[in-house]
Parts: C-alpha cells; structure tokens; sequence
C-alpha cells in the first residue's frame, strides 16, 4: 500500500496536492511519502515479530539523507556498499555499529574507514577479499567482524540483471565451497572475527518461494557454522518485490482485498509466515536488507509535458524528465506507471511512447502504452520510482539533477535542492 491516491480529481502523496508541488518546484521532481516509507519498514519488522531480527535498510535503493534519518529514528540498521553509503548513514545520524557492509569490489580505504567507524559487519564476496580485510586490519591492530555472502544457486526468476544467486553471477562464494573458507579462515586469518552468514539472491522477487528455497538450503549451513565458529548472525538479504503494474491502484486497501490469495503480490505476511517457522530454531540473529520494498513504492517522479510529436507511425509524448532522472526502463526494461497529476475531465486514451529529452534511443519511459491523454504543459507522475531513481541519477547531456521531496501529512520539505548550473561544473578546472 502506499499513499499516492486522487483527491476531487487531483493525485495527492498523503495531504498534499502533486500538481501544487510542481507548480511552486518545477520538474523533474521526485516525491516521497514519509508516512508510506514508515509503514512498510513497520509492516516487515512486524512480520518478523516471532525471530530475533534487525532490518538493515539497504541504503543503495535511496540514499537521501532525510530518508535515512526517518528510518534510523524507526530502529533500521543499514545496509551499505560503498564508504560514501556510510558516511551518509552517519550524517543521517545512523549507527556503524548496525551497519553491514557488502559489494564485491571494496577498496582499501572504504575499509579502513569502516574498521574506524566499528560497522556490525563486512559481507565478504570472495575468499580473497577476505583475506584482504584481514591484512588490512591487522595492519591498523584491529579485529574486522565478518561474514562470508554464500551464493545458494537459487534460480530467482527475476529480470537478469538483478538475479544475482546463481553460481553465473559475481556474487558471493559457492554453497559447496563455503564451508572449508570458514574452516581456513579460522584457523588462519587471526584479524578476522567471523560473525556472521550472508546471501541475497535477487532483487524484485514477486513470489516467496525463491526466498524459501534459499533459506531450506542454507538454514543447515547456518547451523553448523554457529556450532563451530559461534556466528550469532545470519542475514538473508532483501529482494522483496514490489507491485510496478497497478501500482497506483495498489495504494488502496480494497485493490488487495479484491485480489485472489494466489495473484496476491507478495506480502509481508507470507514472507514471514513462510520464513520465520524456518528461521526462529536456529538462535541467529536474522538479518534483512530490504530497499526496495521500503522505498519503491514510496515515491513519485513528477515529469511535464513538452510536446506532443505525432510521427507517421507513432505519436510521441515528450516529457522533461529523462533517462538520466529514472533509469530504470532503459537499464532493467522497469515498468512505471504513468498517471496524469489532473484527472482528465474527457477521459480520453491514446497509444502512446512517453520520451525523454536525452540523445538516446532508450530514453523512454513507455512504449506503444495506451494511457489517459494528457497534453502539453500537463505534469504526470512516473509512480513507483521511489527505489532505485534518484540514486541512479546522472548529469548525463548536462542536466542538473532534480529536487527530491519529503511529505509527511500535510507538509512537504525540500529534502534535496535541484542543481543549478554552477553545479554542473562544480570542481572542474
Ligand atoms: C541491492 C541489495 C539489497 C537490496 O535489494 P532490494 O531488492 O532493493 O531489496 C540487499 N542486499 C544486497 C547485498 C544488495 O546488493
């Protein structure tokens, strides 16, 4: 659920009127509601309520600062990939020492930064990194807490360039190889304190039974390694997906009671009623790293209408927002519903492309997509752009990054200015 919804014709994010935001902030904008971000991360936490268990907010899918203060304030711990992820965790006023830090590729100094902040955790991608951290820490004689990413080939089923649990992709170390990495490192990797046991097989999972699997496969692992090495944690990753189609509709109550129990999204509820029976006996810690679900569906791209182009076998819509604003189309095929910010009195639909500024073919938003009409000088919302969106946003064709805004109720707050120009070139010489 969410709180996007129309008002007397008009799309609001919680009290407050999109079409106003525009108007006083101009476009592209993002938007995002406080209370739908609260509300998911409350929804999971409580559908975890029967095992021991931390929510480490994956910090990747919307790194902004007020969004992180909102949910370290909710209790989340972080999950992060890259020393910049930390240092906004701490001036979001977040803890390190409920952060855990994962990526394949860190680098010397995000791990010296990290050992001095005291993070909870490094997910280690590779016997060699493992051995790295090590040296790094016993260089600076410190003990780095770590815990080894097991790649369970688990088949995720979602889009192949966010599965990332088969043995094919770069991610984590081999379930068959993993047990005798544990047994060399303890026996000889003295700055290393293993405490823990990752794996994260995908994102954007619509259904619970790649997650079950995962957990049936690795459970036994996670057993074994607490009995020999005293791991007190086992983090299981984020993934839960999040609805992309009908996403406007999905705000509402009465959608998912209408639905079928079997074409029901996957909700908080099965995952925990799946997942917890299997979980709560084993006396970890269990950790989770949602980012998308807590975001996704929190937030808007708010876009204007330039032109409307009609060509000899399509007519294009042109927007003010780009792929260098919202990636996801071009980069994943990702699927944003477009909804005008004034319900159309006519009701009238067209088939459309929606397009970007940007030189570059990919620079859509939709293809061949029959949607309310809407015309120039009109604003339209891309929904479900709250993950994944502005983080991915790039000066690409010299465009100033957009605005990002927070609503909670009836106040909206700037939480991110847009560039200006002067930006732009801000450190070139
Ligand atoms: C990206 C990522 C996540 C979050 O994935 P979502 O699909 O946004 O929940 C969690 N853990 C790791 C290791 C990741 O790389």
């Amino acid at each position: 659920m969410h709180a996007f919804s129309y008002k007397d014709g008009s799309l609001h994010c919680e009290e407050v009127d999109l079409a106003g935001l525009a108007a006083e902030h101009g476009t592209p904008l993002y938007v995002y509601s406080a209370g739908t971000i609260v509300d998911h991360f409350r929804r999971l936490d409580a559908a975890l309520a029967g095992v021991d268990h931390e929510i480490a907010y994956a910090v990747k899918a919307n790194s902004n600062l007020s969004v992180l203060r909102l949910l370290a304030s909710e209790g989340a711990g972080f999950d992060i990939v890259s020393g910049g992820e930390l240092f906004r965790v701490i001036k979001a006023g977040g803890d390190p020492a409920h952060c855990t830090f994962a990526g394949v590729g860190k680098t010397r100094d995000e791990i010296v930064y990290a050992l001095e902040q005291g993070i909870y955790s490094f997910n280690v991608e590779s016997e060699e990194e493992l051995r790295y951290l090590d040296e790094v820490a016993g260089s600076l004689g410190l003990v780095a807490p770590a815990a080894v990413r097991v790649n369970p080939n688990v088949d995720a089923k979602t889009h192949k360039y966010i599965s990332t649990g088969k043995s094919e992709n770069k991610f984590g170390v081999d379930f068959e190889r993993i047990s005798a990495l544990y047994e060399r490192a303890a026996a000889e990797l003295k700055n290393i304190r293993l405490r823990g046991l990752q794996m994260h097989i995908g994102s954007q999972l619509t259904s619970v039974d790649p997650f079950v699997e995962a957990v049936d496969k690795v459970a036994p692992l996670a057993a074994e390694l607490k009995r020999l090495y005293g791991i007190e944690f086992w983090s299981i990753g984020g993934g839960i997906g999040i609805i992309y189609k009908e996403s406007l509709e999905s705000g509402s109550a009465e959608w998912w009671e209408g639905k079928e129990a079997a074409e029901r999204p996957l909700t908080t509820d099965l995952y925990g009623s799946m997942l917890v029976p299997r979980l709560k006996d084993l006396g970890l810690r269990i950790l989770l790293e949602p980012g998308r679900f807590i975001v996704g569906n929190a937030g808007v791209l708010l876009t204007r209408c330039l032109y409307e182009k009609k060509g000899s076998a399509k007519t294009f819509k042109i927007v003010d927002a780009g792929m260098n604003d919202l990636i996801r189309p071009a980069l994943y095929e990702g699927h944003h519903e477009i909804v005008p910010v004034k319900q159309p009195a006519s009701g009238a639909r067209v088939t459309v492309d929606v397009v970007g500024p940007i030189c570059e073919s990919g620079d859509f938003f939709c293809q061949d997509r029959e949607l309310d009409d809407f015309r120039p000088g009109e604003t339209v919302a891309l929904m479900s752009a709250g993950a994944y969106g502005f983080v991915m946003a790039s000066n690409y064709n010299s465009r100033p990054l957009p605005a990002e805004i927070l609503v909670e109720g009836d106040s909206a707050t700037v939480v991110r200015k847009r560039q200006a120009l002067d930006d732009l070139i801000a450190g070139e010489l």
